[in-house]
C-alpha cells in the first residue's frame, strides 16, 4: 500500500477510517463512529453516519467528510503544496501549530521528517 501523508502531516495508513475503507471493516468503521462522535462533536459539520466512515487519505477523492472541511488541507491546496513541510510558513503557521497543540506531535514528527529530506 503506498504512503499517504496528510498535508497536516497525519499518516492516512494508520486511520481507522482508511484502514475500515481498505478492509471493508464494517466492525472497524462502527467502533470509530462511536469515538469519533464523542472526540470531535465540536469539530464536525454534522452528526456522524455509517455512510460517513469512509476515506481513503487526504489527498484522495473519497474523503472523510470531517477532513473535507479541514481548514489545513485547503490551505495546502491554495498554495498548491503536496503538505505543509513544503511550506515557508511552516515555524511560523499558527493554524498548524494549533493543531500540533491538540496532541498531534506525531504530525509535526512526519513533516518535519519531510523537511530534512528535502
Ligand atoms: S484524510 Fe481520511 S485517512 Fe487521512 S486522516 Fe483524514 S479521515 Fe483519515
Ligand atoms: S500556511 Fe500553514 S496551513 Fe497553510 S500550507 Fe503553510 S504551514 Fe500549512
Amino acid at each position: 500500500m503506498e504512503f499517504q501523508l496528510g498535508c497536516c502531516g497525519l499518516n492516512c495508513n494508520e486511520c481507522p477510517i482508511f484502514i475500515a475503507t481498505s478492509n471493508n471493516d464494517d466492525s472497524l468503521r462502527q467502533k470509530t463512529l462511536v469515538e469519533w462522535s464523542k472526540l470531535y462533536a465540536d469539530f464536525l459539520p454534522k452528526p456522524l453516519e455509517p455512510s460517513d466512515m469512509n476515506c481513503t487519505g487526504c489527498h484522495s477523492q473519497n474523503l472523510f467528510v470531517g477532513c473535507i472541511s479541514c481548514s489545513i488541507r485547503k490551505c495546502c491546496g491554495e498554495k498548491n503544496l503536496n503538505n505543509c513541510g513544503d511550506c515557508a510558513e511552516f515555524d511560523s503557521c499558527e493554524m498548524l501549530n494549533g493543531f500540533f497543540s491538540f496532541g498531534y506531535q506525531k504530525a509535526k514528527e512526519n513533516l518535519e521528517c519531510v523537511r530534512a529530506s528535502r
